[in-house]
């Protein structure tokens, strides 16, 4: 049986310091006034302020707003990491009613 495979291609030892890891699902902000993105530390999907093309807005920051990852590898990569999540509650409920 396999569970969320450890061959993925984005795994590159994110265990190290994402795993239990809290988040908060937010709207992206640099973290300099002289930085204008983040990639996802899984897919590396970039994440701008102004959402340029192929930029998300938003995504799932860790509490000391240094690691980014986008919805997708959230989802993939949660159980695997036990990641834990703070007042992203609500993107997961709206998430449920489209269903
Ligand atoms: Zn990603």
């Amino acid at each position: 049986m396999k569970v969320s495979g450890d061959e993925d291609w984005r795994l590159m030892g994110q265990d190290k310091y994402l795993f239990g890891a809290s988040f908060e699902f937010r709207k992206y902000e640099p973290p300099r006034i002289d930085w204008d993105h983040d990639h996802c530390e899984f897919c590396l999907v970039k994440f701008c302020a102004d959402q340029g093309e192929g930029c998300f807005p938003d995504g799932f920051v860790t509490e000391n707003k240094k690691h980014w990852v986008c919805k997708d590898c959230y989802e993939d990569f949660r159980d695997r990491f036990r990641f834990k999540t703070t007042d992203s509650v609500h993107y997961f409920e709206e998430k449920a009613k489209d269903k």
